[in-house]
């Protein structure tokens, strides 16, 4: 039996939402409509939030965890080399690990409940407030 190859195997669509903003990035063949980062803790986030800058000693122990060596004043390159061979980024340069960059609903969840606030009693309080979701965003002006 003849298999036509090269033609449904070879391509694939795939997305993934961003796991700072909630951003649903469209893929094809692995090229995004956007840039995209993966760091080894799992994080996938759209291009537009920087990562973490790593400090000179993190750059070192990372370059001697890969088992490399390089000169005390090409530390940033090497480790900008090492990196660019990988397809993931480290979890120590993750913004998302780090809270350089705090996905909406956990910062929800942390001024409920820094602020004590009950969750169901708040959406009665707005949907009796507003009544609908116009009311609610010209309020917030968004
Ligand atoms: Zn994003
Ligand atoms: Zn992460």
């Amino acid at each position: 039996m003849k298999i036509r190859h090269g033609f449904v195997s070879n391509s694939s669509s795939s997305s993934f939402i961003c796991a700072i903003c909630g951003d649903l990035v469209e893929g094809w063949n692995s090229s995004y409509d956007r840039d995209l980062t993966c760091y080894d803790c799992g994080h996938e986030v759209c291009g537009d939030h920087p990562r973490r800058e790593a400090t000179i000693q993190e750059m070192k122990d990372f370059i001697a965890k890969e088992g490399e060596t390089c000169e005390e004043d090409e530390i940033v390159e090497c480790f900008q080399e090492l990196l660019d061979d990988e397809y993931e980024e480290p979890a120590f340069l993750c913004p998302l690990c780090n809270l350089d960059a705090i996905p909406d609903f956990l910062f929800m969840n942390y001024l409920l409940k820094i602020f004590k606030i009950n969750e169901d009693s708040m959406r009665k309080e707005i949907k009796a407030r507003f009544g609908n979701m116009e009311a609610l965003k010209s309020f917030l002006g968004k």
